[in-house]
């Protein structure tokens, strides 16, 4: 059995009720291909009215969580309560969090664990840096990343990996096909060495930075991307050529 095809939409901080609601209307009246399973992750304000607007069968991802279930932690959102309201993804470890709010490793991990144990699908987030890439780095710094949530979580069923090197997110600067295979490539033959065989053939490992309409098809047809993590272009109409694709 093939991997299905995966596209997620990361608003970031963008969006109001009505830009969010006509991005999702977009989607809801759009044919898309029915083979690709689709996550919207709007900043988490938006996530009910999200959920609530958007038609069946397509979901809503929130961009982050606490790894930890409820209590005295002023302005953080936990998984149990993001699934109680019909939430059924989350991001977690994307760059502008690691790098600009200095989540680590541990952290990450800690909550991805914490999001699959309360049921949630995660969308875990790793890649380098420009100066990590040109010191050689790359394959170093996402297999590190990884690890950590290797530590801690043994059944990766509900977790899809997006390679997003720092470089190309947000840049227009894309990876080259060659440069994400080679990633995605060693991505899953370091699931295959450190995790299982089973995770190794089944995990989806999703490509993120800077796609477009213009660049998804030609990233699609690579033999180890399942699909896209999507944040500029995910706020525009060209949203559906993206999830379709794999068409
Ligand atoms: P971008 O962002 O598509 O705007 O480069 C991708 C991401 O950060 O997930």
């Amino acid at each position: 059995m093939g991997r299905q095809f995966f596209v997620g939409g990361n608003f970031k901080m963008n969006g109001t009720v009505k830009s969010i609601k006509e991005i999702l209307d977009n989607l809801n009246n759009a044919k898309l291909d029915s083979n690709t399973e689709v996550v919207v992750a709007p900043p988490s304000l938006y996530l009910l009215l999200a959920r609530e607007h958007l038609r069946k069968g397509l979901e809503v991802a929130a961009q982050n969580i606490f790894d930890k279930p409820s209590g005295a932690f002023t302005g953080e959102i936990s998984a149990d309560q993001l699934k109680d309201s019909g939430i059924t993804w989350t991001i977690l470890g994307h760059s502008e969090r690691r790098v600009i709010l200095q989540e680590d490793d541990q952290f990450v991990a800690s909550k991805t664990k914490a999001a699959l144990d309360s049921g949630l699908g995660v969308i875990l987030c790793c890649g380098e840096s420009l100066e990590q890439r040109e010191a050689g780095k790359t394959i170093e710094v996402v297999t590190r990343q990884l690890k950590a949530v290797a530590d801690k979580v043994k059944d990766w069923s509900k977790v899809v990996v997006a390679y997003e090197p720092i470089w190309a997110i947000g840049t227009g600067k894309v990876a080259t096909t060659e440069q994400a295979q080679e990633v995605h490539k060693a991505i899953r033959e370091w699931l295959k060495k450190e995790v299982s065989d089973e995770a190794a053939e089944k995990t989806r490992i999703l490509y993120g930075g800077s796609v477009t309409e213009k660049n998804c098809k030609e990233l699609a047809k690579q033999a180890d991307i399942d699909g896209f993590l999507v944040g500029g272009a995910s706020l525009k109409p060209a949203f559906v050529d993206i999830i379709n694709a794999n068409e």
